[in-house]
């Protein structure tokens, strides 16, 4: 099922003066420099991206099983989540194509150029203007494909939300990423006004920016959406404390957020590390029977124990480095000045452009991530079957989640490149069948109705 696209920016403005070509100081040996900069971190990137992904989840000679959604769900679960499937793929694909196209729009023309040559102040003024005009475009023309989406949900009895409670989350959203946008653009454009090499710095920074941002995400941003509390005294949690316990993950506490505010959908995550790592589960899955609760917290500690969440930040950090020097050689590039008429990075006209690229690069990795996201949740599956040792609760949980959650059965191409960043549940299905005829444990039979 595709998620909805986020991240964008921008829209022409028009007027303004024109603007000079003024190649930046250092030329030819920056860009080399930069060049060979790029490489090494692609380097860097490919080798901690290949030895840290778990290629193959299980050992070798573990019986093949098929993925075959008709063996566990029934004609008419599979025709709900393939309609279901179909209703958010509009509002989906055309919030991705406005995305793109807007990033496009401040990457090959002056439109972004032109609106901030229309703003006054320190140039440092100008460039915070520029970036909250442009997001509050963006999301303004955004804004309905999100309503679209949201009916869909609740058509669906998914989403319990209110609009008042689900326009507050998304302007939060906005908030949230326009600040560390900002924070990013004023910072690149300072380094840019006094240092001819500016992009050594930015890419150390966005490298440290990374860092810090996932480390203090789940105690600064979490909380603005969510209220997390621990989980209740009783069987259920002392079991899994204990089971994390056997497990060798030291977990203080789980805590349960009140997602059943606004969704009816099942969840638990890890996020954050070291002092800041936290195991949370939505307080709608504490409905079913405490054997699934455990062994979704048992997906989560593996997570938790292979430091997934750290690995994690060391790849987007290296990806955001790598980022800022790819920025570098392509504003430098004199097609782009032209189209763009911007001539410098150290001048607030940039802010457009710097927005439109940084949207590309999300969107263009997001396909990279979701190939190493989702090798990396088949590792916490097989880990949360090696812990607990019982497929069958394993089947039982992962058909409740994708009956519940409306899950897509059987993702076409696109979507799965796009927005998979989870196995199909018929694939996790079919990696449980897979590991109990590895350990001589009975395969869970399929139940789907007649
Ligand atoms: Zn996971």
């Amino acid at each position: 099922m595709p998620g909805e696209a986020t991240g964008t920016r921008d829209e022409p403005g028009t007027g303004g003066e024109d603007v000079r070509e003024t190649p930046e100081a250092g030329g030819g040996a920056s860009l080399r420099g930069a060049g060979w900069a790029l490489a090494g971190l692609g380097v860097v990137i490919g080798a901690v991206a290949w030895f840290s992904t778990p290629w193959r989840t299980l050992p070798a000679g573990a019986p093949h099983v098929a993925p075959d959604p008709a063996r566990d769900f029934t004609a008419e679960q599979i025709a709900r989540a393939r309609a279901f499937d179909a209703a958010l793929s509009v509002p989906s694909y055309l919030s991705l194509a406005l995305t793109l196209l807007v990033a496009g729009v401040l990457v090959a023309t002056p439109a972004g150029a032109l609106l901030a040559a229309r703003l006054r102040g320190p140039w440092w003024v100008r460039a915070l203007c520029a970036v909250a005009a442009l997001t509050a475009v963006t999301e303004l023309l955004r804004w309905p494909l999100g309503m679209w989406y949201e009916s869909r949900l609740r058509d669906y009895g998914l989403s319990v939300q209110t609009w008042g409670s689900w326009a507050g989350d998304r302007l939060k959203s906005a908030g949230v990423e326009t600040l560390l946008t900002a924070a990013m653009i004023v910072v690149v454009i300072a380094l840019a006004r006094r240092f001819a090499r500016w992009w050594i710095p930015a890419a150390a920074g966005a490298f440290a920016l990374t860092v810090a941002a996932s480390f203090v995400y789940p105690v600064v941003v979490e909380p603005l959406f969510s209220d997390f509390t621990p989980m209740a005294q009783g069987p259920l949690r002392r079991d899994l404390l204990a089971m994390a316990e056997r497990d060798g993950v030291p977990v203080e506490d789980v805590l349960v957020a009140d997602a059943s505010r606004r969704t009816t959908a099942l969840n638990a995550y890890v996020s954050g590390f070291g002092a800041t790592r936290r195991i949370v589960v939505y307080d709608t899955l504490l409905k079913a029977p405490p054997r699934e609760v455990e062994l979704v917290v048992a997906h989560e500690l593996g997570h938790a124990k292979r430091n997934d969440v750290l690995y994690g930040t060391l790849l987007g950090a290296l990806g955001g480095a790598a980022g800022v020097v790819l920025l570098h050689l392509v504003t430098s590039a004199g097609p782009v000045r032209r189209r763009t008429r911007v001539s410098s990075l150290a001048d607030p006209r940039a802010v457009g452009l710097l927005m439109g690229l940084m949207t590309l690069g999300a969107v263009l990795s997001g396909p990279a991530q979701n190939v190493i996201s989702r090798h990396i949740e088949a590792r916490a599956d097989a880990h949360a079957l090696d812990l607990t040792r019982d497929p069958a609760t394993f089947v039982a949980m992962q058909k409740r989640l994708a009956i519940t959650n409306i899950s897509d059965l059987s993702p076409d191409v696109v979507e799965y490149v796009l927005y998979a960043s989870h196995p199909a549940t018929p694939e996790r299905i079919a990696l449980a069948r897979s590991w109990a005829l590895l350990n001589r444990l009975p395969a869970p039979p399929g139940n789907a109705g007649p």
